[in-house]
């Protein structure tokens, strides 16, 4: 279980490291390799086969004519004896009959054993056993004959005694034919054996090589099955992230557009109101200086705004990305937000504007840049009296979550509009246009206290019901070595 867990994971990783040509490659080389190496090993054996058979027929072609060769020989002697018996002319015909087939089957032993050289040479010497013996038989089949014709011993060549000598020579010389022929067909048995061996060798192995290629074959298939899952999830994955990253860049390109559509219009009315304002400073007469003064005025309050525009917008591109650690400080949180809460006191109060704080007694402790974090506050707390209504009230409140700090700026204003909610962050948003020219914002404030809060690693967040209030909630991780507890309130 486990070792197949190895593999897979082994697997899988060589597989990542090639490309999805390569994986296509090796996805269609797995099964058309296998099927090449299984093709050319059949042909091998079946080759093998073939010729192990042709050599077991052979052997046996050659077992075949030296049984034939035996009996044809059995057979003269027999006639010959049979003869002598009974001088019956019949059995010199069977006899004449071996005569006539043993060259012939001679000749085709010695054809087929001609690719051993051994067995050549073993049948050459049974060549000259059987020409004795055969000589043997016919000297004796014509002295039967003679014997008949004559019917008189003294008038032979030979004495009596001579004749059975010679006779009796014949007959080992025939024994002696007969037990090397016997001994030829031993040693073609031995052969016929191992090449018999020889043929169910390889039908075992054709059998066995069968069963592998199948086990094999069924093997690659699965592999090239499961590698093309893998590929196959993965290039799903990989569409999948293309089309998250897709309508990621969809959706920063729609930002920037309104941004960039934004920021021009932002900066174009006050260069229009200030140009028109300088025409008609220049316009009047040389001895009233009253209305030169006013629009010089108006100029001064215009290029100011222009100035904090462009400050923002700077700030906003200059803070992009994660914030280095060397910038951020260990800060105690709540006597930071005491001396935040102490300003905005005096400014809530300036709008008759009941200003709250609501802070955890516990040492909460966070890794931040102060300058950067007392901005995002800001930026919200100036929100919350800025919308809204005299008598109302407004809230900074901080308390831990597990590992995090929450602070949150409560207010009890005129609330944001549910399809305004997803877009308040975004640079230039502002949610009633008419509205907001009289507060005179220019919708950054949230971008950038959005944009400081995710530096540091932390989120930001809106509940808003219109005509009751808002709520902004920030997280922020609490510094190592800080209290934990959960303490919600
Ligand atoms: P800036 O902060 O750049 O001077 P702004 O206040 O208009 O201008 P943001 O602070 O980004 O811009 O706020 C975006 C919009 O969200 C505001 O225009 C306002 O309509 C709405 N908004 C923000 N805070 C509140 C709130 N506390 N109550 C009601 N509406 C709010
Ligand atoms: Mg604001």
């Amino acid at each position: 279980m486990g070792a197949m867990k190895i593999l897979k994971r082994a697997i899988r990783r060589s597989l990542k490291s090639l490309t999805v040509k390569q994986r296509f490659g090796l996805i269609v080389s797995i099964p058309i390799t296998c099927l090449f190496v299984s093709l050319a090993a059949f042909a091998w054996l079946a080759i093998n086969l073939a010729e192990a058979e042709k050599w077991v027929h052979h052997t046996q072609q050659v077992r075949l004519d030296t049984k034939r060769l035996l009996g044809a020989l059995s057979e003269a002697e027999a006639g010959v004896r049979g003869y002598g018996l009974t001088r019956r002319d019949v059995f010199l015909v069977s006899y004449d009959d071996a005569m006539l087939k043993i060259p012939t089957l001679l000749e085709r032993l010695e054809n087929l054993v001609d690719n051993n050289p051994a067995q050549t040479q073993h049948l050459r010497e049974i060549c000259v056993w059987i020409d004795e013996a055969l000589f043997a038989l016919e000297q004796k089949k014509s002295l039967q004959q003679q014997l008949d014709e004559s019917q008189d011993l003294s008038s032979m060549v030979v004495s009596t005694a001579e004749l059975y000598d010679w006779l009796e020579e014949g007959e080992e010389t025939m024994s002696r034919a007969q037990l090397e022929i016997q001994r030829f067909a031993d040693e073609e048995e031995r052969l016929l054996n191992i090449r018999r061996h020889n043929l169910e060798t390889y039908r075992t192995i054709t059998w066995i090589l069968l069963t592998l290629s199948a086990i094999i074959g069924t093997g690659s298939g699965i592999l090239a099955i499961y590698l093309f899952t893998q590929l196959q999830k993965e290039l799903n994955a990989r569409e999948q992230s293309l089309e998250a990253s897709n309508e990621q860049l969809t959706l920063a390109y729609n930002q920037l557009q309104r941004f960039t559509a934004n920021a021009s219009h932002e900066l174009r009315a006050p260069l229009a109101a200030m140009l028109s304002n300088a025409q008609v400073g220049l316009m009047a007469p040389p001895n009233d200086l009253a209305i030169p003064r006013q629009r010089l005025t108006k100029i001064v309050t215009l290029a100011k705004s222009m100035g904090l525009l462009v400050s923002d917008l700077l700030f906003l591109a200059r803070h992009e990305g994660k914030l280095n650690s060397e910038v951020r400080q260990r800060i105690t949180l709540i006597p930071f937000l005491e001396a935040i809460a102490h300003e905005w006191q005096l400014e809530a109060a300036e709008h008759n504007l009941h200003f709250k704080t609501d802070f955890a007694n516990e040492p909460l402790v966070v890794r931040a840049d102060p300058n950067l974090l007392r901005q995002a506050i800001a930026n919200l707390l100036s929100n919350a009296c800025r919308y809204t209504a005299a008598e109302g009230g407004v809230t900074l409140r901080a308390y831990p979550q597990a590992t995090r700090v929450i602070l949150e700026v409560e207010d009890t204003g005129i609330g944001i509009d549910k399809q305004d909610l997803p877009f308040i962050f975004e640079r230039f948003y502002r949610t009633d246009k008419s509205r907001n020219k009289e507060k005179g914002g220019f919708g950054l404030g949230l971008a950038i206290a959005q944009q400081i809060i995710h530096a540091h690693k932390g989120t930001i967040s809106v509940e808003s019901v219109p005509n009751q209030g808002t709520t902004f909630r920030i997280t922020l991780p609490l510094a190592i070595g800080t209290s934990t507890m959960v303490n919600e309130p």
